[in-house]
């Protein structure tokens, strides 16, 4: 009730929107700012588990506010299909249904879809596909999306975009931008048109971002950057990385990419990251992150600490009584050893999937944090040094095999 209130104060007090609270003075491009939405503030930079189907994999809302996180996602493909955003809507709205009382984004379903690379069609207007669920034709086109959105009711709402593969070519490129521009332009009509048709959607203030795409091609990002730009939109998104490109191509791509974006806004990169990503990407100018990341991890067993990921099923931690990670301020470092981790996880105890997701979660919900006190510290360049030079990054083939699982996941059921 407390957060209910305060929550409200906040919103009368402003109007939804991004303030730019200061820059990185040592040298990088990382920043801190506020976005305030209709459901409460986000402090950036922020990191935003994934709910995929309404729910943060083996996490309640309860735990999710004690580990402090802002904001999180869901999947309008996912929830479009199932249970139906109209029955989102009938019990009203994806945070009354949730009971998550804080801010929310959606995704427009366009990832998911494109990656149905067999089950799905292009046409003038949008893209048709089948259901993994049950094979059934659906039509997504940017007037459908922005409905789908509004009627589930988050914060923050994307524009249907085209993410291509990491291995297509200019040619190719060019023409989806051209679709992804049309559609942005196209969702932002429906938007104030489908908000103008009716003043009852549930939530009472979305915003509307787009999402700049062109791959790895750096003339593609620049003219998705300035064309999107010219919307006018509360906040920005870049697209299609982590999806097979090198880190050092995800990074040209960033320094290329957001200093042509509006200062005055927020950006958000959508599907990364890893620890190390977040130190990187901010350096480079992002603001929000989302990623399954952490929730994956902790249901195969590894556990994220300042040294790398720890797999929690190693004999080696069958008596070790101590938490994962000495000084963790999360319930379950606060209150399980490593032996009784181990224990759960080879019984395969419903429990481990959730004290493992709340530590994960909870490392990199806090990360941020860490790394915006130490950027308005004027300490992000030492933070930065410190972790990176102790962090041991997961090897790239581990890496490439979960951006793989990721993938494939969304043709099962994610
Ligand atoms: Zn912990």
């Amino acid at each position: 009730m407390a957060v209910v209130t305060q929550h409200s104060a906040l919103s009368t007090q402003h109007s939804p929107g991004f303030t730019l609270q200061g820059c990185d003075t040592s040298g990088s491009m990382a920043r801190w700012g506020t976005l305030h939405t209709a459901h409460g503030v986000v402090e950036t930079p922020v990191f935003m588990p994934v709910g995929t189907q309404a729910t943060v994999k083996a996490l309640a809302p309860d735990d999710l506010r004690d580990l402090g996180a802002q904001i999180i996602l869901a999947n309008t493909y996912h929830l479009y299909l199932r249970p139906s955003v109209e029955t989102v809507a009938a019990l009203g709205g994806l945070h009354r249904f949730m009971r998550w009382d804080r801010p929310l984004l959606t995704d427009s379903g366009g990832f998911q879809v494109f990656s149905l690379a067999d089950r799905r069609k292009l046409t003038a207007d949008g893209v048709i596909f089948s259901s993994h669920l049950d094979g059934s034709r659906h039509t997504f086109t940017p007037h459908t999306v922005m409905r789908a959105e509004l009627l589930l009711g988050a914060d923050i709402i994307m524009t249907l975009d085209e993410c291509t593969p990491a291995d297509s070519d200019h040619a190719y490129n060019v023409a989806a931008l051209g679709r992804t521009h049309r559609w942005a332009a196209q969702c932002l009509a429906a938007f104030s048109e489908l908000r103008q048709q009716r003043n009852d959607w549930p939530n009472p203030a979305p915003m509307l971002f787009g999402i700049v795409q062109g791959a790895t091609f750096l003339d593609l990002r620049a003219e998705s950057a300035a064309a999107l730009a010219a919307l006018d939109l509360p906040g920005y998104a870049i697209g299609g990385l982590s999806v097979g490109e090198s880190k050092e191509q995800m990074h040209t791509v960033l320094e290329q990419t957001t200093p042509l974006l509006p200062a005055s806004k927020p950006r958000y990169l959508m599907g990364v990251g890893s620890p190390e990503d977040l130190f990187e990407c901010i350096a480079r100018g992002v603001d929000m992150f989302d990623c399954v990341l952490p929730t994956r991890l902790a249901r195969n067993g590894a556990l994220l600490t300042r040294q790398g990921r720890i797999p929690i099923k190693s004999t080696r931690y069958a008596l070790a009584d101590r938490p994962i990670e000495e000084g963790c301020a999360c319930y379950t470092c606060r209150n399980f050893s490593l032996a009784y981790l181990n224990h759960l996880y080879r019984a395969e105890e419903l429990l481990a999937y959730r004290l493992n997701s709340i530590h994960n979660v909870y490392f990199m919900v806090n990360l941020a944090k860490e790394i915006r006190a130490a950027l308005i510290a004027g300490e992000f360049a030492t933070l930065r040094a410190a972790f990176l030079a102790d962090y041991k990054v997961a090897d790239r083939a581990a890496d490439a095999a979960q951006r793989a699982a990721r993938i494939a996941s969304i043709q099962r059921k994610a």
